[in-house]
């Protein structure tokens, strides 16, 4: 699950970038490492983990991730090949959903490349350059399907919704603003890979001082939540270089600085539980003496492929799920209480696994 972070330069990308990346390193246990520079992995904050391992003694966490991607370098003219313009695009295409980064915060030593600070411009200026990418890569599809349409109903139907979606480009809109409602053109124009169809989260980078009412008085900032709000995005307030400093604390400092901030967590944790949700995400979890584990898997995954997370041999050989609610096993301090009290579940191939489920699968190798 990659998300990838996007923004005009000097907005605030790389300081954002090197906080979730910064945290994520220092997270114990991880079982993953960063090659890539402009790649961080990222644990999701759970708190049933700790509370998980504490009742069974377990020897390690580890929590789910997701990947964040730095895109920088996306620049008025990138779909035309200013700068790197192409390949920054292409690295956007392979990312699950957008973190777009937009500069609220004045700051005179900061210069902005457009000379001042407006994040509906700015937001405009990426959005043009997603929906030229589009477009290109529309106009190959319509060219491709125009010479079979004559004879092959099923191409005419696709150039006729491929045009469709070139008219609404072509407006300034967003592929994700389109009205589309029968399942196999949602399916049709999920497989062309649209940058403008992924989901966008905005980070709206502030100062220190509108953090505490979370951006409230900030009137560029209630700009950006109505933009995102007519377009179907969430907004994130956030502030990159406090996050900075944040993330280079140590457990207990990072508690008061943030009380002292008038919060309760950090945006960056905020952030990666939004952007989990926003890609349909939910954790199932694990427990023993070895390790307490999340397992990330999309809504609606059903018992065995959920089981294939783990090993490919749970899933070919899948016979049960015991399943116990998180809360549950916690309320009885025990699996063996929790056992007694009727509430763990024998779950089958059907079962749609659920967040906060603890499981435990029977499996013939
Ligand atoms: P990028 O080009 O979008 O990756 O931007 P950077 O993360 O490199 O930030 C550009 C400049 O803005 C750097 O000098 C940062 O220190 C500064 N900056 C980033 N975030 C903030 C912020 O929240 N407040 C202020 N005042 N400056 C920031």
């Amino acid at each position: 699950m990659k998300l990838g972070i996007v923004g005009l330069p000097n907005v605030g990308k790389s300081t954002l970038f090197n906080s979730l990346t910064k945290a994520g390193a220092e997270s114990a246990n991880y079982p993953f490492c960063t090659i890539d520079p402009n790649i961080g992995v990222v644990p999701v904050p759970d708190a049933r983990l700790g509370q998980l391992a504490e009742l069974y003694n377990s020897a390690k966490i580890i929590p789910a991730a997701i990947e964040f991607v730095d895109i920088a370098g996306l620049v008025k003219g990138a779909s035309k090949g200013e700068g790197l313009g192409n390949q920054f695009l292409s690295n956007i295409r392979e990312v699950d959903s957008i973190v777009h980064v937009v500069r609220c915060f004045e700051d005179g030593n900061v210069i902005h490349v457009d000379g001042s600070v407006d994040p509906l411009r700015d937001i405009e200026t990426i959005d043009l350059e997603l929906i030229f990418s589009d477009l290109e890569i529309l106009d190959r599809r319509i060219a491709k399907s125009n010479k079979g349409s004559m004879n092959d109903k099923s191409l005419a139907k696709e150039l006729d919704i491929l045009k469709r979606i070139k008219a609404h480009l072509e407006d300034g809109k967003l592929a994700r603003s389109m009205d589309l409602d029968e399942s196999d053109e949602i399916e049709f124009i999920s497989s062309l890979n649209l940058l403008t169809y992924k989901p966008v989260i905005f980070a709206a980078n502030v100062c220190e001082d509108d953090l505490a009412d979370d951006g409230a008085t900030n009137e560029l900032v209630a700009k950006v939540r109505a933009f995102a709000k007519e377009n179907d995005s969430e907004v994130f307030v956030i502030c990159a270089q406090i996050e900075q400093e944040i993330a280079e604390l140590e457990e207990d400092e990072k508690k008061m600085f943030l009380e002292d901030l008038g919060l309760t967590e950090s945006g960056l944790e905020k952030l990666i539980r939004a952007s989990y949700q926003l890609l349909g995400l939910i954790s199932y979890l694990t427990a023993g003496p070895m390790e307490t584990r999340a397992w990330t898997i999309e809504e609606g995954t059903k018992a065995p492929q959920a089981a294939g997370k783990i090993h490919s041999d749970f899933e070919r050989g899948f016979i049960r799920a015991e399943v116990v609610n998180f809360k549950d096993l916690l309320d009885c301090k025990a699996y063996s209480a929790a056992k007694e009290k009727g509430l763990v579940r024998s779950e089958g191939k059907e079962y749609v696994v659920k967040d906060g489920d603890v499981i435990l699968f029977r499996f013939n190798v």
